[in-house]
């Protein structure tokens, strides 16, 4: 059976740590879902279409990942996308924290395992909520943006 993993976030934007993520965790999965979560109670930064272009820009031409969007509990996106695996990134102890309580809330709804993975060191420090507040003051976020062109053009 094909081992299927999503990888959930607003990716506000999507960052070249989420992408790492994503390039180790092509070396496990027969195919990995990118689901940009849309909560209507929240402000983004960067509009809905522009993050979707954009991330389909970084990994185009690559046949195991799609992207998508979603409305609902990560649980159930999974199940409608037929993943049997969350995949996330860890950081540090705060993303440790973070997370685990989720995956195991996770696993004791459904039977759904999450999967870290650890980033190359040069990207710990990389942080969506960091990256717009740069963005925001006129900073410069190529250097931390993969194909930053699609995401504002
Ligand atoms: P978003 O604001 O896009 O939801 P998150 O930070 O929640 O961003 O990202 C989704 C996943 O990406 C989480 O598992 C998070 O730990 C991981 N992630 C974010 N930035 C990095 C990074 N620099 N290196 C590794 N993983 C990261």
């Amino acid at each position: 059976m094909k081992k299927k993993a999503c990888f959930p976030g607003s990716f506000d934007p999507f960052t070249k740590g989420h992408e790492d993520i994503i390039r180790k965790g092509l070396g496990l999965f027969d195919e990995i879902v990118i689901a940009v979560g849309v909560n209507s109670n929240k402000n983004y930064l960067f509009p809905l279409e522009k993050r979707l272009r954009h991330i389909e820009s970084c990994f185009k031409g690559e046949q195991k990942i799609r992207v998508i969007t979603y409305e609902k509990l990560t649980v159930e996106m999974c199940k409608d996308e037929g993943c049997s695996y969350i995949l996330r990134g860890l950081r540090d102890v705060k993303d440790f924290n973070y997370e685990v309580p989720i995956a195991l809330m996770n696993r004791s709804m459904t039977e759904i395992e999450t999967v870290f993975l650890i980033p190359d060191t040069s990207l710990f420090a990389i942080n969506a909520t960091i990256i717009r507040e740069i963005y925001k003051n006129g900073g410069k976020i190529d250097k931390y943006v993969t194909n930053f062109d699609q995401l504002v053009n």
